[in-house]
């Protein structure tokens, strides 16, 4: 169920971002499984905040084992180590892909099975990365419009920047359940990661394909912006999934950064780097 923790108060030595968080997951309509799995995480003594969404996929229960798995595992990794955030993060996922893959190689049943993941890492002094590894996404709203933050390790989102569909042809392409990258696959992992310049006022939603394959960003950020708080939005999101047929596993975490919001001033550009076409890994459309 969806909650709302207000997480610690802001630390004015530091100017320690102190969001508010809401996150929910639901099966959907068509499903018997749940392979999708968020969590949230702090750090208290290095003052960060860690959430993290995971779709998994394998049949039996692999994709379900993933997912919490690679959940898990974020959660107890993010603070060791003592390199920069983004360091520590590639570290974390990297080191949660070798636990994933060696659970499965142990474990027949498990066997092929693997994950997408998304992380937001808000620390102090403002500071914020995100990484990823898959097509679950990270979108920041600001002025009055929706961005996605990071870009599909997806052969739909290949073939879209390449010009040979569009986004609108990818949206139903029988092809868009295939990934390019996932933990648990592959000795290696090539994560992407990048800094944030985080705003007053920012929302940040992390979610999983069962949304943004569903619903279209305009109607996202109209649901957030519309709902009473963030609770009411992540149930709302989840609500608007499942009426777009809820074929899909749906996940939503929203983090909402303290203070207003600035007046509109135009539209940012996407950031995120060219992924490289590593192999293709087939998500089955159904449990
Ligand atoms: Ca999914």
């Amino acid at each position: 169920m969806p909650t709302e923790p207000t997480l610690d108060a802001d630390s004015p030595a530091t100017g320690r971002i102190a969001p508010a968080i809401a996150g929910g997951t639901h099966v959907g309509v068509v499903r018997r499984v749940n392979q999708d799995a968020f969590g949230l995480f702090e750090d208290a003594k290095r003052e960060e905040t860690l959430l993290v969404v995971a779709d998994g996929l394998g049949g039996h229960r692999g994709g379900e084992v993933a997912s919490r798995l690679a959940v898990d595992l974020l959660g107890r990794n993010f603070s060791l180590g003592d390199g920069d955030p983004p360091t520590r993060l590639v570290q974390a996922i990297e080191s949660a892909n070798a636990d994933i893959l060696r659970h499965a190689n142990r474990e027949r049943t498990l066997r092929g099975m693997g994950t997408t993941v998304v992380c937001l890492l808000l620390g102090p002094n403002g500071r914020a990365h995100v990484a990823h590894v898959g097509d679950s996404r990270l979108y920041r709203l600001r002025d009055g419009s929706i961005e996605p933050i990071t870009e599909d390790h997806s052969l739909v989102a290949t073939l879209v920047r390449q010009g040979v569909i569009s986004s609108e042809e990818a949206r139903t392409d029988p092809r868009r359940n295939q990934i390019l990258r996932a933990l648990g696959v592959r000795n290696d992992v090539e994560v992407d990661v990048a800094p944030l310049e985080p705003r007053p006022g920012d929302t940040y939603l992390l979610c999983s394909d069962g949304l943004h394959g569903l619903v279209d960003d305009d109607a996202i950020h109209a649901l957030v912006h519309s709902a009473n708080d963030l609770d009411a939005a992540v149930a709302d999101l989840i609500d608007a999934a499942k009426r777009a047929g809820g074929t899909d596993n749906v996940t939503c975490v929203l983090a909402r950064l303290p203070g207003s919001a600035r007046p509109p001033a135009g539209h940012p550009d996407a950031s995120a780097g060219a992924g490289a076409v590593r192999g293709l890994l087939d998500r089955p459309e159904s449990e």
